[in-house]
């Protein structure tokens, strides 16, 4: 039997995938093993392959039946999968800089290793979960956690850019003063960008921008006890229960994540929008109801465009290592 591994390499963890050449996953949930990055390439490249061994004998095959392997770590990393000569967070370890970790899991692996970077991983998982490995269609994900992620799949591919930053969507800037209700607010992101998608549509904005703009406006509020990078963190289960200044906060996210939805259907007239990451894992009913928000953040849409389905990215936990084991799929259908 024929399958293909995903590899999803994190911050702390592997995490692991088996997809066979029917599209099925050979492992349910998680299949974890520690990611020692910390201490370098070499390290690191053995563990990703002990984890291997562990993650096809828990899906019932043989590491022989492996024809490629697919990988996505977080950036910056050029398409190829040489991670950035200037270092990043989650490859601290000096071996790292510029080191090309694609091609030198393939030479470990004596297998074929395609490469994404985390984001854009995650972007073509959700597009395989509506429209399958083999599709020609166009989606855009947007992927709220931390920071603002995502990609952009255009015709089934995805589009990786010239130096591997395709798909950086956090960093477009959206007209957030056309949102109602935050007057004066001046949404800073990390990057340098006043208003671009992750200074008001990712956890980070909650804490730096959204609470501490909200939260003089309901003085008696629980959440005013807490510094707001705690306080961050209850939001989303406040805003499902629905909370008021909570709401707000979701409410301002949705508009900002509609007015950025409208670039993409200008720029891409795409199938579906997708969104996924941490802030919408909750009940059915807070989904539709973001999405309703968020659709309420679009401007008019043409009478054509105008019936663009929105969609909810399942199984966030796995949405890496899935997304880089379809690019391997996808590669070895094409040979
Ligand atoms: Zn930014």
């Amino acid at each position: 039997m024929n399958v293909v591994a995903g590899v999803d390499l994190g911050g702390t963890a592997i995490n692991y995938t088996i997809v066979n050449e029917q599209e099925q996953f050979l492992i349910e949930g998680l299949c974890e093993h520690p990611a020692l990055s910390i201490q370098g390439p070499e390290v690191c490249l053995a563990q990703i392959e002990d984890g291997l061994k562990i993650a096809v004998e828990l899906a019932g095959v043989s590491f022989d039946d492996i024809v490629a392997v697919g990988l996505d770590t977080p950036g910056p990393a050029s398409s190829s999968g040489v991670l950035s000569a200037r270092g990043s967070t989650n490859f601290v370890h000096a071996d790292w800089s510029g080191f090309d970790i694609r091609k030198s899991l393939e030479a470990r692996l004596s297998r074929p290793v395609t490469y994404l970077n985390d984001g854009n991983a995650g972007a073509l998982w959700g597009h395989f979960t509506i429209f399958g490995a083999d599709s020609r269609e166009t989606s855009v994900s947007a992927v709220i956690g931390t920071g603002l992620g995502g990609g952009v799949i255009v015709e089934g591919n995805v589009v990786k850019g010239r130096m591997g930053f395709g798909g950086e969507l956090g960093h477009v800037l959206v007209p957030y003063q056309s949102i109602a209700g935050i007057d004066g607010l001046h949404p800073k992101c990390n990057c340098g960008r006043t208003g671009d998608l992750e200074s008001l549509c990712s956890l980070t904005a909650i804490a730096l921008t959204l609470l501490p703009y909200f939260l003089p406006r309901y003085p008696d509020h629980e959440l005013a006890k807490f510094d707001s990078s705690k306080a961050a963190k209850f939001v989303r289960g406040m805003a499902e229960k629905g909370d008021p200044l909570c709401r707000d906060v979701f409410r301002v996210q949705a508009h900002a994540l509609g007015l950025f939805f409208d670039e993409m259907v200008n720029t891409f007239d795409p199938d579906a929008l997708i969104i996924g990451g941490g802030a919408i894992e909750t009940g059915v009913d807070f989904q539709r109801w973001f999405i309703a928000e968020t659709r309420r953040g679009m401007p008019r849409q043409r009478t054509e465009q105008a019936d663009i389905p929105i969609h909810i990215m399942p199984n966030g936990d796995t949405a890496g290592a899935r997304g880089a084991a379809i690019e391997a799929l996808k590669f070895t259908r094409a040979r």
